[in-house]
């Protein structure tokens, strides 16, 4: 089995929001004690409704959102305890490709020098050297050299993805964060660039962390899955644990609105009402308030974590 690249312990994210027009401003409770590992070359994919806490969690292990407590272990090494020198060699380890590209990438450089500031702030090297890396990254993300002399607005929003993905590769990282890599493209264009992330992952043995709402990419592209519903992480196995046998009536839910490639219908579950707010959660279970398998301790008790197998984990009451 794969070593652990990242271990994530009792994790707390809060943050102060304004609260609009009543005015004052509440704590936002993003992420609740998440325990996690991602394993050394695996694509761990993170899924949930928007709010959930997915994306805060992430830009957190990335350390681009500040942690109340807990522990993110990279490589045995607490990032939340580095020093500026460890933390800037974890960070050339550890690069994101956002959802849209346009703006990941500055609109007045050329795709050259794009390419070129992240080795020229963080290494040594001459510029020979950057120019040799720059021309592999460039084609293997499936672009001709043509296009380092052009500016972001001459490409297509596929184009542009494959131009950020370059980019996030030119420091050699270890660890990825996909963050809804492909929603903002077309389609068609879609699938071009989940089959390119699976290429990179064998090639340079990297890491993923998916953040997605798009089940379908996930059960494409994710090794494993957790699934993440206020702040919490509620359920975690392989992807094929997960979508033959969900066990926490939220994963239930989700996966009843993946349209099936078969064409059988599945019987979709409509969840009542919306996420609560982060800044008020619910007591006892926190999916409680719109689960239709609600019983009398799931507004009382914070369920446990229940081991269904090796590698399926799930925090529900109904499995004690
Ligand atoms: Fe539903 Fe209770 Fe399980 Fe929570 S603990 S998911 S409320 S059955």
């Amino acid at each position: 089995m794969s070593e652990n690249l990242i271990e994530i312990k009792d994790l707390y994210v809060e943050y102060k929001s304004n609260k609009g027009i009543v005015g004052g401003t509440e704590i936002i409770h993003a992420v609740n004690g998440v325990n996690l590992e991602i394993k050394q070359g695996e694509i761990l994919a993170l899924a949930g409704e928007s709010g959930c806490g997915k994306s805060t969690l992430a830009k957190a292990i990335i350390k681009l959102e500040n942690s109340k407590s807990g522990e993110i272990n990279f490589k045995n090494k607490n990032i939340l305890k580095m020093g500026k020198n460890e933390l800037k060699t974890f960070r050339k380890s550890a690069q994101i490709v956002f959802q849209n590209p346009y703006s990941s990438l500055d609109p007045k450089m050329k795709i050259l020098n794009t390419l070129k500031e992240p080795l020229q702030i963080n290494t040594e090297y001459s510029e020979k050297e950057i120019l040799e890396i720059i021309r592999e990254k460039i084609k293997k993300v499936g672009l001709s050299e043509d296009c380092l002399c052009l500016y972001p607005h001459e490409f297509s929003g596929g184009q542009r993805q494959r131009i950020a993905i370059a980019r996030a590769l030119v420091l050699n990282p270890e660890f990825i964060l996909a963050d809804e890599p492909v929603s903002a493209l077309d389609v068609s264009i879609q699938a071009q660039i989940i089959n390119l992330l699976k290429e990179l992952k064998e090639d340079y043995n990297l890491t993923f962390l998916l953040i997605t709402h798009d089940m379908s990419v996930i059960k494409y592209l994710a090794d494993r899955i957790a699934i993440m519903y206020l702040g919490e992480i509620v359920e975690i196995g392989t992807t094929e644990e997960i979508f033959t046998s969900p066990k926490h009536p939220y994963t239930q839910a989700l996966l009843s609105a993946v349209p099936q490639i078969s064409g059988e219908k599945s019987d979709r579950i409509i969840l009542s009402g919306d996420l609560p707010s982060p800044a008020n959660l619910p007591k006892g279970c926190k999916f409680h308030t719109r689960c239709s398998k609600c019983f009398e301790k799931c507004p009382k008790l914070n369920p446990p974590t229940i081991n269904i197998s090796d590698t399926h984990k799930v925090k529900c009451h109904l499995y004690e």
